[in-house]
């Protein structure tokens, strides 16, 4: 197995720099580092340690045009959607600085003590195994949480963004974090096994596919370990009848193309009402065809290459054998190397591989069905549970149907999309646990019973 780890533009194809793999020796003492740094760190009253988040905050804010190059360099995110991401992470500190003090302050319960009250406590070094597409928002997401509550953190970020995985370690550096609080690891997956099953790493996060999933689930169940799991999804867009194409047009098109189409919580499956169909497949094409195409670095690209070209290789291959199924080539599929097209495909139905996998990629799948009865069927039908969105002017309805969803997310007229101040997970094979808003921030807590009598 190579030492080395390389990164390569996948616009230009040019190879931007090859990294040492950590030894194991090296490894050994980035452990015991955080271990160490865990006993102190985790004695410093909440609120100074949120206050970092201030500086983290800056940081984020005055690299931010650095930190987006790097990102669009590394894996081919339009730059426009480069600084969102940035500016997403700031919004993160924001509300961490302002909650995380009321989140983690004791609670108080009533019984037959004299007092009793929950405490929460850190656990200490926490694993995170990282993927690409958001490469400082998946990290941050983690990151901001699980140390404002007192834990390290050790990143094992995908290989092919090891500069935004080099420079996040430093921002937390220059930021005040003691040495050792967030760590940088270097190292392949057999070593992401022996890490994990290490007793100082009491936890794991892991973002990516379920393959990788399962992997770590595994290991962390071994090894008795607590495991956050935010896997693959297979989003519906249920547009029925009385859906206001005018309003929510761009944000349907958005929640399929956004990131290239590389995102878990894209819309990936179009469920549309059959009395609706051919006004929104007309619409979708026109606005899909409109988007604008090329230079990642450009300011008005809407989307470009994908993060790798063996991306693009899995991709296509789940279309070819859904066309063999009897799917049609309603707009696009063109590819060159990294290079996916904008891509529609109809005449989709269950058991076809653009229905039953999750395409990361920008792959619009478009299912007919005769009615909302048949929609909510087809939502159902899947093994993933991220989330579902449905766009429709029958509020009352659509709410009725809340229960029904099984998914981690359930959005009205809007794209499921992450947000601080609310839970994100999924179900079934999407994965299990919460990051973000209260619950993330109690994943990696030890929810201590205090009695006092
Ligand atoms: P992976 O799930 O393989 O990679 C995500 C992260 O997990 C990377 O840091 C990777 O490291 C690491 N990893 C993978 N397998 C192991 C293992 N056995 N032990 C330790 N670490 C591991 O995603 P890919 O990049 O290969 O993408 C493949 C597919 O996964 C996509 O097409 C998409 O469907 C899905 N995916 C979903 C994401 C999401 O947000 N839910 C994000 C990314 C991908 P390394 O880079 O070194 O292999």
């Amino acid at each position: 197995m190579s030492n080395k780890t390389s990164t390569h533009n996948p616009f230009t194809g040019e190879s931007i720099k090859t990294y040492n793999l950590h030894t194991d020796v090296q490894v050994e003492s980035m452990l015991q580092l955080a271990n160490d740094v865990s006993k102190t760190w985790r004695q410093k009253p909440i609120k100074e340690r949120s206050k970092l988040l201030n500086k983290v905050a800056k940081i984020l804010s005055d690299n931010l045009e650095t930190y987006s190059e790097l990102m669009t360099a590394e894996m081919g995110k339009p730059i426009a959607q480069s600084r969102s991401e940035i500016e997403k992470c700031i919004f993160l500190c924001d509300f961490y600085r302002k909650n995380a003090d009321s989140f983690l302050a004791d609670q108080i319960i009533e019984t037959d003590a004299k007092e009793s009250f929950i405490s929460y406590d850190p656990l200490g070094t926490i694993l995170a195994v990282m993927p690409w597409n958001y490469p400082f928002w998946q990290v941050m997401r983690f990151a901001i949480p699980t140390l404002t509550a007192g834990n390290t953190a050790l990143l094992k970020h995908a290989s092919n963004v090891t500069g935004c995985a080099l420079i996040i370690e430093e921002l937390f550096e220059k930021a005040g974090y003691p040495k050792g609080c967030f760590q940088t690891l270097l190292v392949n997956h057999d070593q992401v096994e022996q890490i994990l099953s290490d007793d100082r790493v009491k936890a794991v996060s892991l973002t990516g596919s379920e393959k990788a999933g399962r992997k770590i689930a595994e290991i962390a169940g071994r090894n008795l370990k607590k495991a956050v799991l935010e896997l693959g999804g297979n989003n519906a867009c249920v547009v029925l009848g009385d859906a206001n194409l005018e309003a929510y047009l761009d944000i349907m098109v958005n929640a399929r193309m956004q990131n290239t189409g590389q995102s878990c919580i894209a819309a990936k499956r179009f469920i549309v009402e059959a009395s609706i169909y051919d006004e929104f497949l007309e619409k979708f094409t026109k606005k899909v065809k409109s988007l604008k195409h090329g230079d990642p670095t450009d300011d008005q690209t809407d989307f470009s290459v994908l993060a790798r070209a063996d991306l693009a290789d899995i991709l296509e291959d789940q279309v070819e054998r859904s066309l063999k199924k009897g799917a049609k080539v309603h707009f696009g599929n063109e590819r060159k190397k990294a290079y996916y097209q904008p891509t529609i495909i109809t005449n989709v139905t269950p058991n076809m591989p653009i229905f039953d996998e999750e395409t990361f990629g920008p792959v619009a799948a478009i299912i007919k069905v005769k009615d909302k009865a048949e929609a909510y069927e087809m939502v159902a039908n899947t093994r993933f549970g991220l989330g579902t969105m449905i766009f429709t002017e029958d509020f009352e309805d659509a709410t009725a149907h809340v229960s029904e969803i099984e998914d981690g997310a359930f959005f009205i007229n809007e794209l499921v999309k992450s947000d601080p101040r609310l839970p994100f997970g999924g179900t079934k094979a999407s994965g299990y646990g919460r990051e973000l808003s209260e619950e993330g921030i109690m994943e990696f807590v030890n929810k201590k019973t205090v009695y006092i009598n």
